[in-house]
């Protein structure tokens, strides 16, 4: 392939390394990686023929070019060889029009990305991918690495799981006893990946594994990672296709460690530098109440960022009181006219709740962006006109609990009566049935 792609130290030191080593951070000032295509190469095709290259590997059922990330690998991964692309298939997610609950709010042209409909049910596919193949090519080369390794109590890990069953390395994942629901366990367990309950919190798991990664060789696939932020980017290009080549007016997003809002930004960097788009989208960040830092610092004119310890949400994925990629997910807000808003427990199961009954499932974070979309909607921030996007980064159905604790009117901090829906026990007696039916249709008049 003619393209080439290195990393690039953030900070002002830009010290560049090849994408084959093992680094996490920059060896020279510690702050962390991107990474940085060669844009002239990539120039060298016009808009018009990037356009129906992708257009015809959409047109591919099979491996790897039915993935959302391998058919654009030119923009995304270009020092993988075809032989070591570890896929499932990720990505090529649905975007959906969501008319009804749009038009409740007044904003009909209102959409939401289900990144959660993928191979393990979250985005974290969509770098999981980019990040095994890098190991897995490393290991074909030659590299000693006796396994990928992660801190997370949910959808990083069952990702890297999967990723790792299915190009034979072994994955260890590193999770704080006790507060992990059977749902997040069972996917890493069942990919055979080790998997280490231990005494602490996800801050203790993370140095445990950095530790690992620093005395043992072991592979760090937690997101200070940058080549899991290139497959990641793939959504903005997705959104961008899937409406035609149009860039809608904003983005809602939800954010924890703010990996996924900075590879939001770096895929319309990009589609801009490629001229695929001529306008980029404002970018809303969307956090839980429970765990803002990045709402309090934009409160601040994002001056002076400050770390919280973050407290329980239902959220519990973007539970991160001190998030990793801060620096870059500013950076990207400053760009594209960003805010940030933040969601109660309240707001964003009522969110989801709302969205459910407008035919979505939608998992906690979800609602979080939910929640966040209709203030701004109600602040007149986004207008009635604009073109909404909302990505909804994990699948509904890994929320079980939290779904069914909203229904059943258990749910922390939260006050469900008036959407809760529980089923109505009967005895097996026509006339009762007909008589309930009868009642609810009445009353739903
Ligand atoms: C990881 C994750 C997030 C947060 O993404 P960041 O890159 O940490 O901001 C949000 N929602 C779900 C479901 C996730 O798994
Ligand atoms: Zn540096």
């Amino acid at each position: 392939m003619p393209y080439s792609a290195q990393f690039r130290c953030i900070s002002g030191c830009s010290a560049r390394f090849p994408l084959h080593e093992v680094l996490y951070r920059c060896p020279s000032c510690g702050d962390l990686l991107e990474v940085e295509h060669d844009s002239t190469a990539l120039q060298t095709r016009s808009p018009e023929e990037w356009k129906s290259l992708f257009a015809k590997r959409a047109a591919i059922l099979r491996s790897p070019y039915n993935s959302g990330v391998w058919s654009k690998r030119e923009l995304v991964a270009p020092h993988i060889r075809d032989e070591n692309i570890v896929s499932l298939s990720e990505g090529n997610s649905p975007l959906q029009h969501l008319p009804r609950y749009g038009k409740s709010l007044g904003v009909e042209d209102f959409w939401i990305k289900q990144c959660g409909l993928s191979h393990t049910g979250s985005f974290k596919d969509l770098g999981m991918t980019v990040l095994v193949s890098s190991v897995a090519q490393m290991v074909a080369d030659g590299a000693r690495i006796p396994a990928i390794a992660c801190a997370s109590t949910g959808d990083t890990s069952a990702a890297l799981s999967a990723y790792a069953a299915s190009a034979g390395l072994q994955a260890v994942v590193i999770l704080p006893k006790g507060k992990i629901s059977t749902a997040q366990l069972v996917q890493p367990l069942a990919n055979g990946a080790l998997v280490l309950a231990v005494d602490t919190d996800f801050d203790g798991c993370m140095a445990l594994v950095a530790e690992l990664a620093d005395r043992d060789g072991v592979y760090l696939a937690n997101s200070m990672n940058s080549l899991r932020l290139e497959g990641q980017k793939t959504v903005a290009l997705e959104i961008v296709e899937q409406l035609g080549y149009e860039v809608p007016d904003w983005i809602v997003i939800p954010g924890g460690n703010l990996g996924n809002v900075s590879a939001l930004g770096a895929g319309f960097r990009m589609m801009s530098e490629i001229g695929l788009i001529d306008k980029i989208p404002r970018i809303c960040v969307a956090q839980a109440e429970h765990a803002n830092p990045l709402y309090r610092c934009f409160k601040n004119d994002f001056k002076d960022f400050e770390a919280i310890v973050a407290s329980d949400t239902a959220a519990s994925a973007i539970r991160i009181g001190n998030p990793i990629s801060r620096d870059k997910a500013i950076a990207v807000l400053q760009k594209h006219q960003g805010v940030v808003e933040q969601a109660s427990e309240s707001e964003l199961a009522d969110a989801a709740a709302r969205a459910d009954l407008a035919g979505m499932f939608c998992c906690p974070h979800t609602g979080v962006a939910l929640a966040a979309a209709e203030k701004l909607i109600k602040r007149g921030e986004i207008g009635p006109d604009d073109q909404v996007v909302v990505i909804s980064t994990a699948n509904g159905l890994k929320f079980g609990e939290f779904k069914t604790s909203f229904h059943e009117g258990n749910l922390a901090g939260v006050d469900s009566s008036s959407l809760a829906n529980v089923p109505i026990d009967l005895p097996c007696q026509y006339s009762s049935v007909r008589e309930t039916v009868i009642r609810f249709l009445d009353a739903s008049d």
